[in-house]
């Protein structure tokens, strides 16, 4: 036994007691199953768990493998073989996922232990998990507030050390934006760079697998297990995978950081402008040269993500008819009735609310004027990150406007909580790379909540900004600092 609060551990450093058999893969199941049954209470990050299954796996794990006896969060949109896969909806309350993602696959081979699944918008469809149909998931740091979304069980359960690590689902910033509201890491990598085999579709052409994280090693220890190429996923890019832990470590000399201009705005949160400025200040002196760039289309993004994602959506969500898999209506008087009916009691109401925009922009007629005219005005959103990536080494802003708002305060406000995702849009309809690491914190109403770093990265460049994120929080204390519900300060 060990008098260690393993819950609150690093990837790392928890992977070096299994290595030196100091603790066993089975204690930490158990300590983990008590943190979670101490704390979930308040915050609810799980929608299941499977402790029995885990500590059974526990039990046989080889924890020489790279993350042998590592139990991990999974968000609940990513099969999990014999797990539930609800996706936070009533229409896929009773299902049970039937194989495992090409990611559980990957981490499992890997050492790595599934072991529950996290709460989420209800298909990923938000930006504070507000929209789950299952239950309410609240702010380590503030229970009166959202975790961010969608990925928001998975960020609380880090943030709350009721996971070690977890993994999210990124289509306009669902890693990124939890991860910065919640006071951890979160990676989304290049559109390709990992499967997507088995994550459930929202927006075909924008989703993204990634880790959220106590620390940047820990992201680049799953990205070690889960990046490369998966002939399941079509989209998947056939690249060499390097070592992204291996060259953590290397200063910022000759660095260079893209400050862009746009990104300033108005409505940006005065304590999210001064951290961010702090920021900056520190990458300097750690030798990176910040130069001012211009993204000019960027103001066109959620504009133009509100086209493409519902127009993907509105056709990967015709397959929940009723008929296949999931909640079937009660006594249906025919066919059309057993569709209407079924998605009608099924889908909750932002799910519909992008199914019905969704349809309509595809429509004919309506095609041109705003599918074919938002794909036009993605493509020079691309190419201003391009151009930008001439010049810099990657981009810097925050990643989101504000910090954790109050649960309920934006649910009646669509278009407000659309533009929580201002910063991290852009980068799902250029497919490039980003992370968001702890950098600073907002005093609210006496409360310290967090605030994060949004680094950009130019396609396939994970390795970079990883080494970029690591040299910054590794000279902070930021990624230390654990939220009240947590009782022991965190080692990294
Ligand atoms: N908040 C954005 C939306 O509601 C992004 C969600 C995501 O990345 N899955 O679509």
């Amino acid at each position: 036994m060990t008098d260690k609060d393993l819950p609150a551990l690093s990837i790392a450093d928890l992977q070096s007691l299994l290595r030196r058999r100091e603790v066993s893969a089975r204690e930490v199941i158990d300590a983990l199953r008590a943190r979670i049954e101490a704390v979930d209470q308040d915050i609810g990050a799980y929608l299941s768990l499977d402790m029995e299954a885990a500590a059974q796996e526990a039990e046989k794990s080889n924890v020489d493998l790279p993350l042998g006896g590592v139990p991990l969060a999974i968000k609940d949109i990513i099969n999990v073989m014999g797990q539930p896969c609800t996706c936070a909806s009533k229409i896929l309350q009773s299902y049970r996922a039937t194989y495992d993602a090409t990611v559980i696959r990957r981490l499992r081979a890997a050492g790595a232990i599934p072991f529950g699944k996290t709460n989420l918008d209800e298909f990923a469809m938000g930006s504070s998990t507000e929209n789950s149909s299952m239950k309410l998931t609240r702010n380590p740091w503030d229970l009166s507030r959202v975790p961010g979304g969608s990925s928001g069980g998975s960020a609380a359960a880090v943030a709350a050390d009721a996971a070690i690590g977890a993994l999210g689902s990124d289509t306009g910033g669902s890693i990124r934006q939890p991860a910065a509201l919640s006071g951890v890491v979160g990676f989304k990598p290049t559109y390709g760079r990992v499967s997507r085999f088995g994550l459930v579709a929202f927006a075909s052409s924008l989703d993204q697998i990634g880790p959220l994280t106590k620390t940047v090693n820990d992201t680049a220890l799953i990205m070690n297990a889960i990046a490369g190429h998966d002939p399941q996923d079509s989209s998947s890019l056939n690249e060499p995978v390097p070592d992204y832990a291996a060259r953590l470590g290397e200063d910022l000399r000759g660095v260079r950081l893209g400050l862009p201009k746009e990104y300033l705005i108005e409505g940006i949160d005065p304590q999210v402008k001064t951290a961010i400025d702090a920021t900056m200040k520190q990458m300097n002196s750690l030798g990176a040269e910040i130069v001012e760039v211009s993204l000019p289309t960027t103001e066109y993004a959620i504009a133009v993500y509100y086209i493409v994602a519902t127009a993907e959506a509105s056709t990967n969500l015709a397959r929940f008819d009723g008929v296949r898999y999931g909640y079937r209506t009660e006594n249906p008087k025919d066919i059309l009735d057993l569709y209407g009916r079924t998605r009608g009691e099924g889908f909750g109401q932002e799910v519909k609310r992008r199914i019905i925009l969704g349809t309509y922009v595809l429509s004919s007629g309506y095609y041109d004027a705003y599918y074919l005219r938002a794909q036009k005005v993605r493509e020079l959103i691309r190419q201003d990150f391009a151009r930008a990536f001439e010049k810099v080494d990657a981009l810097v802003s925050p990643t989101s406007p504000v910090p954790a708002f109050k649960l309920g305060e934006r649910v009646g406000d669509p278009l407000q909580m659309y533009l929580a995702d201002i910063f991290t849009i852009a980068a799902n309809l250029a497919g490039i790379c980003g992370i968001s690491v702890p950098c600073g914190f907002a005093d609210m109403d006496g409360q310290r909540l967090p605030i994060g770093l949004q680094l950009l990265g130019k396609p396939l460049d994970e390795a970079r900004i990883l080494r970029i994120a690591y040299a910054y929080e590794q000279s902070t204390d930021w990624h230390k600092t654990r939220p009240p519900i947590a009782s022991v300060p965190r080692k990294a």
